[in-house]
């Protein structure tokens, strides 16, 4: 599932409030089994069993009420070019202001579904209040209070309403799809071109799934692969990039598009705070990712060696550092075929699929030997586990007292794991269930 949903609108209306609750139940997973919270403007969610990607485009932009008029702009004009559904939220308290226009403005003339949510209905008496939003021009509104969740359910009613229904999985889609990211000037198109050359070797063109991500398939060094082209990386450049919102926005529908993600650093530069939240989007969205340090034709070698450099990125990568890190060159083809024999390989560790009995005869005599602490004086039993049928690897493990199996019994297991099979590259999640 590939729908992008982005809420916008001026400072302080109850942006990140709503979104932290869309977003909640799905967080409160992944950061528990993480235990980091790095990005809080991207996360999934889910509701009538759709599941979309919602962005708070405000939570990027640090403003209070003298923002930039022209950055709330480029925020909706963003929202506008990246999301399926723009959800535009309001505040009662306040009325309608100018610059609730201005965006109205942009929005009306928006050929995407576009809600309107007046937020800080906290009661009946503020219903009223809201008939004036009326005057946006945007039609029918939903009042929300995004800090009790009153009216959240009708707006994502709405919401729901209007993205698609899920697809089937396609397991037999036997193709690894690769999406190159990475910031601006990292070498991105120069590593495409190299890789597919000027006379690109293209076997056919096929559109993808999604209105506007479009696989390409190519056949290269006896690899086949389609290569994620999205709508949004060929308008590069549109707005200016050096904003790091702006190009980590950029890839969101790439990685979601994708199996694989390739991500290009700059070895000129370093592992930096784009790059992270990028590689961070990937792991969430259970993502292989290879990292290509690219450039390494300008590093002095005596400097900086590789091993040096690459233990520096692994630290960035904490908790999830099982992944290839390789340093190429776009500029002098250094090391583009390991590259992409090293993506096919993590979309295959990907794929892999361990036989319960397999896994049972290996993680049960280390359970044995490491069983989790007891707590509160109960101890833990872990009957078995199985991999479960699902297109990124999950593992469960059937015990007691799952509730008492802590994150770092969670995480030893996960190491166990990739210590005996090849995961790398390959986000992994383990659960413990009742049995
Ligand atoms: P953002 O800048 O648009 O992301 O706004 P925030 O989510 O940070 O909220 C701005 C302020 O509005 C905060 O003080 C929130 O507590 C408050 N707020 C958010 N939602 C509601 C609501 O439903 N009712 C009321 N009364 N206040 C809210
Ligand atoms: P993109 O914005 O990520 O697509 O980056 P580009 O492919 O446009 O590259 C940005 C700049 O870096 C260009 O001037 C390239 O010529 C240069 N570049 C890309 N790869 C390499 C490389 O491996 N070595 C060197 N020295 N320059 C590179």
């Amino acid at each position: 599932m590939n729908n992008i949903v982005a809420i916008v609108g001026r400072p302080n209306v109850g942006k990140s409030t709503f979104f932290n609750r869309l977003i909640q139940r799905r967080e409160a997973i992944v950061d528990s089994v993480s235990g980091v919270t790095r990005d809080r403007n991207y996360g999934k969610s889910e509701w009538n069993g759709k599941e979309f990607s919602v962005i708070d485009t405000g939570g990027y932009i640090k403003g209070s009420d003298d923002i930039f008029e022209g950055e709330i702009r480029r925020q909706v004009e963003l929202a506008i070019d990246e999301a399926d559904v723009i959800i535009f939220v309001v505040d009662v308290e306040d009325g309608i202001t100018p610059m609730d226009e201005e965006v109205a403005k942009l929005l009306r003339k928006v050929t995407k579904p576009v809600l309107l949510a007046v937020n800080k209905v906290d009661n009946a008496m503020r219903v009223d209040d809201a008939i004036e939003f009326y005057n946006l021009g945007l039609g029918e509104y939903y009042t929300i209070a995004g800090m009790s969740g009153s009216g959240t359910g009708e707006l994502l009613d709405a919401l729901t309403d209007l993205l698609p229904e899920p697809e089937e999985a396609d397991e037999e889609e036997a193709l690894p799809r690769f999406a190159v990211v990475g910031r601006p000037n990292a070498g991105k198109s120069s590593f495409i071109n190299a890789l597919i050359g000027e006379d690109r070797y293209i076997v056919t063109d096929i559109a993808g799934t999604t209105r506007d991500a479009i696989d390409t398939k190519y056949n290269r060094f006896g690899f086949e692969f389609n290569l994620v082209d999205t709508a949004g990386i060929r308008r590069k450049a549109k707005v200016k990039e050096d904003l790091e919102f702006y190009s980590v926005m950029r890839s969101v529908r790439a990685i979601e598009h994708s199996d694989i993600c390739i991500l290009m650093i700059d070895a000129t530069r370093g592992f930096e705070g784009q790059d992270q939240s990028i590689f961070w989007l990937a792991e969430k969205n259970r993502k292989g990712v290879v990292i290509l340090v690219n450039k390494w034709d300008l590093i002095e070698k005596d400097t900086m060696s590789t091993r040096d450099y690459e233990k520096k990125i692994r630290e960035e990568l904490q908790p999830f550092n099982d992944v290839p890190i390789l340093f190429v060159s776009a500029l002098t083809k250094q090391r583009l075929l390991k590259a992409l024999e090293t993506s096919v390989q993590v979309f295959e560790n990907r794929k892999q699929r361990v036989a319960t009995s397999k896994l049972n005869e290996l993680m049960l005599p280390i359970i044995e030997n490491n069983p989790p602490p007891a707590l509160k004086g109960k101890y833990i039993k872990i009957k078995y586990c199985m991999q479960l049928p699902t297109a990124t690897p999950q593992f469960v493990f059937f015990c007691n007292l799952p509730q008492y199996v802590k994150e770092p019994y969670r995480r030893f297991i996960e190491n166990k794991l990739r210590e005996h099979y090849d995961f790398s590259g390959v986000p992994i999640d383990i659960y413990f269930r009742q049995k």
